[in-house]
């Protein structure tokens, strides 16, 4: 018996009692076989979620060397011809979203 359990008034023990079903013995052995199926089911669901924290952490790791990368990239982009597209007369880079005014070439 826990203290809260312990430290009630007769009173108070009437109280709960009035609330509590009275369950036959059968009932309550049904509902205490699946009270110990829950916790089971509590207890294999623990491992399930540590390796959900273990896989959000190694993303989370993998978003930030993509996005360290990628910054780098844009930093030093280079520009590959298979990413440049014309837009209004400008170059745009599509990697690096950098814009460039190139004249034409007149003697082609
Ligand atoms: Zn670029």
């Amino acid at each position: 018996m826990n203290e809260i359990e312990s430290s009630l008034t007769a009173v108070e023990e009437q109280m709960l009692d009035l609330v509590a079903d009275h369950a036959t013995q059968s009932e309550t052995l049904s509902w205490e076989r699946k009270h110990r199926n829950l916790l089971k089911f509590i207890d294999q669901l623990e491992p399930i979620e540590d390796e959900l924290l273990r896989l959000v952490s190694e993303k989370q790791s993998l978003l930030a060397c993509i996005d360290s990368t990628r910054n780098t990239m844009v930093e030093n982009c280079i520009h590959p011809k298979d990413l440049l597209v014309l837009h209004d007369g400008h170059v745009v880079c599509k990697f690096c979203d950098r814009k460039f005014v190139v004249k034409e070439e007149k003697n082609v």
